[in-house]
């Protein structure tokens, strides 16, 4: 079992945050549920044909706690990478195996890991998500800070969990589930 902490609540680490803990993983999130989502009105989120951005936000919250995430409101202070991956807020320490960027539109701490080449531009990641540090990935509004959208942060957070669920278990990872059997 891996150890993730993912800094920011909104829809980029919550969908990262349900992947990983429905498959095991000792997951936080750290987020003082300030995001953009709670002046939204969505009608573009396939699959839900309107909903309100805190009705979403509170069902999102709900389900990833229920897979057995911890969701922490406190605000992460600082990050590092020298000493294995450790997060800071005003409450204390953490550390990691894994760390989950998500900061929205303003990605300080990813700025103070050296991960943003222009300010403004979004940082630079690979099509996993990875960033240049080993471990640390950066997600949702922070990549694409001026073509943001919900679902795009919601599957990038998805697509940085399965990357850690395949490098976790060694091979490719499909997180598939079936209806339930008929009694
Ligand atoms: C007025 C408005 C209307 C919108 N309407 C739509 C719409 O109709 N459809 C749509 O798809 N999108 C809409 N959006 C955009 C949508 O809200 C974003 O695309 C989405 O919220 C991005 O998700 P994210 O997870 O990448 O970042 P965010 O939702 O910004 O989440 C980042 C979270 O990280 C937290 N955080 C940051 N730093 C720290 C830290 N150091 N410690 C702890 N927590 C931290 C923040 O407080 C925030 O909660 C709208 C946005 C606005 C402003």
């Amino acid at each position: 079992m891996a150890k993730v902490v993912i800094v920011g609540d909104g829809p980029g680490g919550l969908s990262a945050a349900l992947f990983l803990a429905k498959n095991g993983h000792d997951v936080t999130v750290y987020g003082q549920d300030k995001t953009a989502m709670h002046y939204a009105h969505v009608y573009n989120y396939l699959g839900l044909p309107e909903i309100a951005g805190t009705e979403f936000q509170r069902i999102a919250r709900e389900q990833v706690t229920g897979f057995g995430a911890r969701i922490v409101e406190d605000e992460v202070t600082s990050v590092g990478v020298d000493n294995g991956i450790t997060v800071t807020t005003e409450g204390g320490m953490d550390h990691a195996d894994y760390l989950i960027l998500t900061e929205g539109k303003n990605p300080v701490l990813a700025a103070s890991l050296g991960l943003v080449d222009t300010e403004g531009a979004g940082v630079p990641v690979d099509s996993a998500y990875r960033s240049k540090l080993d471990r640390v990935y950066v997600v949702g509004r922070s990549v694409r800070p001026t073509r943001s959208q919900a679902i795009i942060s919601a599957g990038a957070g998805a697509v940085a969990a399965v990357d850690i669920l395949a490098r976790e278990e060694g091979k490719d990872v499909q997180d598939w589930d079936t209806p339930p059997k008929e009694p």
